[in-house]
């Protein structure tokens, strides 16, 4: 049949099955074509932070796009990114100044990169230029997203064209890359960084850039407590940026307002984007440090980087309603206490099931891995399937969760499963889909013992 005449049924880049078709979202609760709800603990894909259908969004988007869709950021400013620009810095560390908006993550992270290089140019350093980062930590998909992210499988194809950027390994002290344990391995992993600066020669390091948690490749991978600040000390050391990815973890995900909050300490650059407008339209951002904005300002007083749609007043719209709701609302910390309450019960219910290797959370946001031997943490082979399988029959049962994209604890091997709702989430809806996750682990488990 000629390409025209067929009808298309899966939305590219889907091609081998239809998915489920949603069509209505409220709350927590995404509805589909035949009226069959699913919970989504997914939050889209850590996306949803203030739940679906919330009205005062919608009516702020309408309102803007009444007064003023699309003004140009090269020629207007605007009220709506201007009040944004305002909102985010007040959440954001004390040295932070400006945001430069984007409409994804993967622009951002391009965004810092270019603007951390920009920033060593102008004082004078140009030497400086390469950007450290982590194996098993997610950037986004251009190709210096891509880059510089430690996401194996989804490189492979594309490896040709990837810039070469040198990768410490990632801090999972579950499954450690070093095989060492925490605290006696003195958080070697760390000081990995500055192996690595040295070996590379500090005065052509521009930045390092990192997950704060690792988000969907390692399945909510949490460094311990000391691992910032140490960073930040070698950073410091080899006058070397920090740029942290706040992608996921950004506005209250993790009960505080960035979970770089939860180290005391302040990153030079901060690439954010899903949390901060709830999905409600696409927007990303780079929040800027003062001392970055300040030696700008005073060499060239420009950035030399711009995208079409940066600053786009409708987004804006969007973002400036998502976080005025987070506010009123008090999401950050119920994202704290509820978020605790979610860890307690995943826990409870779920530790001494088989498979069940190792249990994670910081506010809405946990992770469970899945091995097949407790004892020794080994990994399921990847043809078993096992985290897509939990998900999927989670997902046929109406409990929307993702599993981190394989593996989780390296590119050969690893299952763990993202436990992420909307800040939102009631314990009576944690109770339901937990008691679907308890019955997928242990019908998956009967599968592939
Ligand atoms: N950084 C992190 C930590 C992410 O999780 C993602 C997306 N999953 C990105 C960057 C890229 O964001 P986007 O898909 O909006 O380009």
């Amino acid at each position: 049949m000629d390409a025209k005449n067929q009808k298309i049924t899966t939305v590219f880049p889907t091609l081998a099955k239809q998915p489920i078709k949603g069509v209505s979202a409220k709350g927590i609760t995404i509805t589909d074509e035949n009226g069959k709800e699913y919970l989504d603990f997914s939050s889209g894909v850590a996306v949803v932070g203030i739940g679906h259908g919330v009205q005062e969004v919608t009516d702020a988007v309408v309102e803007q796009m009444n007064k003023a869709s699309f003004l140009y950021r090269g020629l207007f400013s605007n009220d709506a990114t201007l009040e944004l620009s305002q909102r985010v810095i007040d959440m954001a560390p004390d040295n932070m100044e400006r945001i430069f908006f984007t409409c994804s993550g993967s622009e951002a992270t391009e965004s810092a990169i270019k603007i951390a290089r920009q920033y060593q140019i102008e004082r004078g350093k140009p030497s400086k230029w390469k950007v450290i980062s982590k194996w098993q930590e997610y950037h986004g998909n251009t190709m210096m997203g891509l880059s510089v992210s430690g996401r194996g499988n989804w490189r492979t194809l594309y490896d040709p064209y990837l810039t070469r950027t040198p990768h410490i390994p990632q801090c999972n002290c579950y499954h450690c890359p070093m095989g060492l344990s925490y605290p006696s391995c003195g958080m070697r992993c760390a000081y990995e960084l500055e192996r690595v600066i040295k070996a590379e020669d500090p005065s052509t390091i521009s930045a390092f850039f990192f997950e704060t948690i690792g988000g969907a490749t390692g399945g909510c991978v949490i460094p311990p407590k000391e691992y910032y600040p140490i960073v930040r000390e070698i950073c410091d050391k080899y006058d070397i940026l920090m740029i942290d990815d706040e992608v996921i973890t950004g506005f209250g995900r993790t009960g505080k307002n960035f979970a770089i909050d939860h180290y005391g300490v302040k990153p030079d650059l901060i690439v954010t984007a899903k949390g901060m407008s709830s999905g409600y339209l696409p927007l990303g951002g780079v929040i800027i440090s003062k001392e970055i904005i300040d030696t700008i300002q005073n060499g060239s007083g420009k950035i030399v980087h711009s995208f079409t749609y940066s600053g786009h007043a409708v987004s804006c719209a969007a973002g400036n309603a998502v976080l005025k709701y987070l506010h009123e609302h008090d999401l950050v910390n119920r994202a704290a206490v509820e978020g605790a309450v979610l860890k307690e019960k995943l826990e409870k219910e779920l530790s001494d099931l088989p498979m069940v290797g190792n249990i994670r959370g910081i506010g809405m946001f946990c992770g469970v891995t899945f091995v097949k031997d407790k004892e020794t943490r080994e990994s399921y082979p990847m043809e078993k399937n096992v985290g897509p399988k939990i998900a999927e029959y989670c997902c046929s049962h109406g409990v929307m969760l993702l599993n981190a994209q394989p593996g989780s604890e390296d590119v050969l091997r690893g299952d763990a499963l993202l436990v992420e709702p909307p800040l939102i989430t009631t314990e009576e809806e944690m109770d339901r889909a937990i008691a679907v996750l308890k019955e997928a682990i242990l019908h998956v488990y009967e599968e592939v013992k």
